[in-house]
């Protein structure tokens, strides 16, 4: 680089060295001259500028890279998006996408795991998102557990999505981190100049946007960024709002589902299922605002009074109901609250303050959140199990471990997927899939209870498997703790629970 300013000269270049190593050297000087102006001579200084270069070469370089995974980061991401939307001002057939990219429940990995295991999974991440781009694509790392992708000269919007689709299929082989198998999805948000928007910024929070979509959505999709999707987002993060208040407003309610015994027909429990009664939405199902309340850490306190309330509910049905003596009482437990270190120390409270003890309650949970932390939950099992409650694997067959790691565990029921039931009638694999998680519970001394049971047939056929409980909208659908009462008593006259099923 040369500048001649006035009369100095400020010249840098690299020069090789008589032992053949290159150097960068900066050269100031003045020229000087004869007296008609001409130039005679140089009189300077020749400065070895190397080690300086390299430092400002490294500022610029950490200035435009993650330094966790090494890959480029918001800076340098913005930089490229803003090149590649004037290349699309200036030649309409210049099309690229944005995808955005956030990990799934990756706060729950993270507090639960440690933050060294958060970032090497952070670091194989970026290694693996590297892995489904071409060359000339670009990977970054927006922070935290967000990534985007740059995609430049795309034909149509089939490429952005295939890669979306890609992604997911790369990451569905668990993260191997500390000798554990780490299971990991993500959401991705897909938008791009073919689709609309004007400036950089505009396209990545269309993606953030469409991947918030996505995320609602379940976990390990992609969306396609479209205009009406604000709405729909904004109506989320009002949700999101409105939660924080929902427990003080007492605007969260339990149903109670009974489970029953198949070849004595007798009701031996409830689930209790939580609702949102919105004041403007109406009743909010609980796949739509656990996963908010984990996110946001509220399940922790809705959890808690989940707990409280159901054992109260229980004590009140055994002080006015005989039938209720030997019931038990099941509550579902989240990922995150399954984690939570003080669990114990709140059922033990929920307990108390109903006077139950250990053996009236049963909690629910789910395989990933056996497979999320493994030894804490073989540890937490087993004093559960010492204390003389009951754990149950819920959705069992859906998960990932599925058969062949429950031995692991000292779990004492299973409960099958009602996408198990529901194939029972009419598709001869569904019924060998329910033979073997029966012959897989009896064979590790365990009970199952089929969920889903919503017809008269589906009850026979496992009755005849020697599946011991069942649950489904044909024995009842959820209802109100105060609705019992009256269910109770007529279940006797229920067309199986009172006649048929009791002969078959
Ligand atoms: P889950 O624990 O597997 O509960 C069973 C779900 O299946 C319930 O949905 C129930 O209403 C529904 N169901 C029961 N029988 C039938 C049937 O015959 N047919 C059909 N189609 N569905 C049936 P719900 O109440 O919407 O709950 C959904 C999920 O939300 C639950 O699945 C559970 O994972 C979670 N959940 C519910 N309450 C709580 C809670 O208090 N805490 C936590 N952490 N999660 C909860
Ligand atoms: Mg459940
Ligand atoms: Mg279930």
């Amino acid at each position: 680089m040369a500048c001649v300013d006035g009369q100095a000269l400020n010249l840098e270049g690299s020069i090789r060295r008589p032992d053949g190593v290159r150097r960068v050297v900066q050269l100031l000087g003045r020229p000087q001259r004869n007296e008609d102006g001409k130039i005679i001579g140089l009189v300077g200084t020749l400065t070895d500028i190397t080690e300086r270069k390299q430092i400002e070469d490294r500022l610029a370089y950490e200035a435009l890279h993650d330094p966790l995974t090494g890959i480029p980061n918001r800076a340098y991401f913005m930089e490229q998006l803003n090149t590649a939307v004037q290349g699309g001002r200036i030649d309409p057939n210049s099309a690229f996408a944005v995808l955005f990219i956030d990990l799934d429940r990756f706060k729950v990995i993270n507090d639960s795991l440690g933050h060294l295991v958060g970032d090497q999974l952070l670091i194989e991440c970026a290694h693996r998102l590297g892995s489904v781009v071409r060359e000339g694509d670009l990977v970054a790392r927006l922070g935290g557990d967000e990534f985007a992708i740059l995609i430049n000269n795309i034909a149509n919007l089939e490429e952005p999505v295939a890669v979306a689709q890609r992604i997911h299929e790369v990451l569905q082989v668990p993260v191997l981190l500390e000798g554990r198998e780490v299971f990991i999805s993500a959401s991705v948000g897909v938008s791009s100049n073919l689709t609309g928007s004007v400036e950089a910024v505009d396209f990545l929070r269309d993606a953030d946007t469409a991947m918030y979509q996505a995320k609602h959505n379940g976990r390990g999709q992609s969306a396609l960024f479209d205009p009406q999707m604000y709405e729909q987002v904004a109506t989320q993060l009002t949700l999101e709002n409105d939660l924080q208040r929902a427990l003080e407003r007492q605007e969260l309610v339990l149903e109670y589902q009974p489970i029953v015994d198949l070849h004595r027909a007798q009701v031996v429990g409830f689930e209790a299922l939580v609702r949102w009664h919105h004041p403007r939405w109406g009743v909010i199902s609980p796949n739509t605002f656990i996963p908010l309340a984990e996110e946001t850490g509220l399940i922790l306190s809705i959890g808690e009074w989940t707990q409280k309330t159901a054992c109260q509910q229980l004590q009140r049905w055994r002080q006015r109901l005989p039938q209720a003596a030997a019931l038990r009482m099941s509550v579902n437990l989240s990922v995150k609250q399954f984690a939570n270190p003080n669990l114990i120390a709140s059922i033990d409270d929920a307990l108390t303050a109903a006077d139950l003890s250990y053996h009236d309650l049963r909690l629910e949970i789910t395989e990933s959140a056996l497979i999320e932390n493994p030894k804490t939950a073989e540890s937490l099992l087993a004093d559960l199990q010492e204390r003389g409650l009951q754990i149950c694997i819920d959705d069992f067959g859906t998960g990932y471990s599925s058969l062949s790691m429950v031995h692991r565990f000292p779990v004492q029921i299973l409960k099958i997927d009602r996408s198990f039931t529901n194939r029972l009638e009419d598709d001869p694999r569904g019924v060998a899939m329910v033979q073997s998680i029966l012959a897989l519970a009896h064979s590790l001394g365990m009970t199952a209870i089929a969920e889903g049971v919503e017809t008269l047939v589906q009850w026979q056929i496992l009755q005849a498997l020697g599946c011991t409980y069942g649950q489904g909208y044909y024995i009842a659908k959820p209802m109100a703790g105060s609705d019992v009462e009256t269910f109770l008593q007529g279940w006797s006259n229920h067309p199986s629970g009172g006649n048929d099923a009791k002969t078959t």
